[in-house]
C-alpha cells in the first residue's frame, strides 16, 4: 500500500522527509516485499586475499538492495532498521540460502570457496539459528568448512552469555566464526579469549588510521599480537593500497580484504574475477607491479 505513489503521500506527513530521510514504516515493507522478489536483493562477493601466498582465501557475501524507486541502498542504513524487527529473519534467511547455493555450486564446479556471511546480533540470540543453518548446508549437501559466519564484537556484547552458547554450537559443529569489526567495541581481552572463534577482523578504521600515519601502525600491530597469540588468524579490512598491502605483511597480518583488491561484486563476476586473479599466479598485486 505504502510502494510507488503510496510513497510520495506517506512521506507528506513524515517530518523526517525535511531531513531527506525516507519514512521507515514504508521502506521496512518495502523492504519485506523487495524479499519476495528474486531481482531487488542480491549477494555480492568479495574476495579475502591470503597475504603470505596470494591465494584467494574466501570471501564476504554482502546484501544488496537495489530499491525501485530509491536506487541502490546501503546496507548499512535497512539492516539496522529490519534489525529492529523480525525482518531481519526473513533477510538473513534469504543471505544465507543465496550464498549457500553460490557455495554449493562452485564447490561442485571443482571451486571451493569458503564463503563468509554476516550475522545480525537478534540472529545471534535466537537459539533456534545453529539447527537452521545445520539443516540449510546438509540439504545442499556443502560442507560446513565452506560457509563461515561473521559476528560483531558488540553483537557478542549485548548478551555475552546468550551469544557464547550460539557461538558454542556452531563452533562445535565445525564453522569458521569471525569476530568482525574488531576494536570497535568493549570486549574485555579476558572476554575474547573465551570466544570459541577461528578469526579476527580488523576494523576499516583502525586501517585507514595506519595509511594516514604509516609509522603510527600500532594499534593494528597490537590486534595482529593479540589475534595470534589467541591463535587466531587475522584480517584486515578495508585495504586500500599497495603501501597498506605492505605493511600489513610486515606486521604478520594474515589475510587482506579491500577495494585494492576487489570490491564487492555479482557471483559471476567473482568467478571471472578469480579466474583471472588465478591467470596471473594469484600474486599479489604488489609483486605484479614490481614485474618487468
Ligand atoms: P562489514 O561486514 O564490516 O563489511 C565490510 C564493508 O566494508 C562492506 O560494506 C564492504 O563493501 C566495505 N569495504 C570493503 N572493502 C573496502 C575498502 O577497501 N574501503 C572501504 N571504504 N570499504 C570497503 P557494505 O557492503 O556496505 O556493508 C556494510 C555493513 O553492512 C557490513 O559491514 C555488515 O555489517 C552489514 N552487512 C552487509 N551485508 C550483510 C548481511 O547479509 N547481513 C547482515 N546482518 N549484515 C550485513
Ligand atoms: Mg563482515
Ligand atoms: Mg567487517
Ligand atoms: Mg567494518
Amino acid at each position: 500500500r505504502l510502494a510507488k505513489e503510496g510513497y510520495r503521500s506517506q512521506l507528506l506527513y513524515d517530518p523526517s522527509v525535511e531531513r531527506g530521510v525516507p519514512n521507515r514504516l514504508a521502506l521496512l515493507g518495502d523492504l519485506r516485499r523487495a524479499l519476495d522478489t528474486d531481482d531487488q536483493i542480491t549477494l555480492h562477493y568479495q574476495p579475502k586475499i591470503d597475504l603470505r601466498t596470494g591465494d584467494l582465501a574466501g570471501a564476504e557475501a554482502l546484501i544488496r538492495w537495489q530499491h525501485p524507486d530509491l536506487g541502490r541502498m546501503a546496507p548499512d542504513t535497512f539492516i539496522p532498521m529490519a534489525e529492529s524487527t523480525t525482518l531481519i529473519h526473513a533477510l538473513t534467511t534469504r543471505v544465507l540460502e543465496t550464498a549457500v547455493r553460490d557455495a554449493t555450486r562452485w564447490a561442485a564446479a571443482g571451486w571451493p570457496v569458503p564463503v563468509a556471511v554476516n550475522l545480525s546480533t537478534r540472529c545471534l540470540l535466537d537459539p533456534a539459528l545453529p539447527g537452521r543453518i545445520l539443516g540449510l548446508i546438509e540439504r545442499a549437501g556443502l560442507p560446513v568448512s565452506l560457509l563461515q559466519l561473521e559476528v560483531t564484537e558488540s553483537m557478542v556484547m549485548a548478551d555475552p552469555i546468550r551469544a557464547q552458547l550460539t557461538l558454542r554450537e556452531l563452533h562445535e559443529a565445525g564453522f569458521h566464526l569471525a569476530i568482525d569489526d574488531f576494536g570497535t567495541g568493549h570486549s574485555s581481552m579476558a572476554y575474547l579469549q573465551k570466544l570459541p572463534v577461528d578469526e579476527l577482523k580488523i576494523d576499516r578504521s583502525f586501517i585507514r588510521e595506519m595509511a594516514a600515519e604509516q609509522a603510527s601502525c600500532v594499534l593494528v600491530r597490537t590486534a595482529v599480537t593479540l589475534g595470534h597469540n589467541l591463535g587466531l588468524s587475522v584480517v584486515a579490512e578495508g585495504v586500500e593500497t599497495e603501501d597498506d598491502v605492505a605493511t600489513l605483511r610486515n606486521l604478520g597480518c594474515d589475510i587482506a580484504q579491500g577495494y585494492h583488491f576487489a570490491r564487492p561484486m555479482p557471483a559471476d563476476e567473482f568467478r571471472d574475477w578469480q579466474t583471472a586473479w588465478t591467470a596471473e599466479g594469484g600474486r599479489l598485486v604488489s609483486e605484479v607491479a614490481a614485474a618487468p
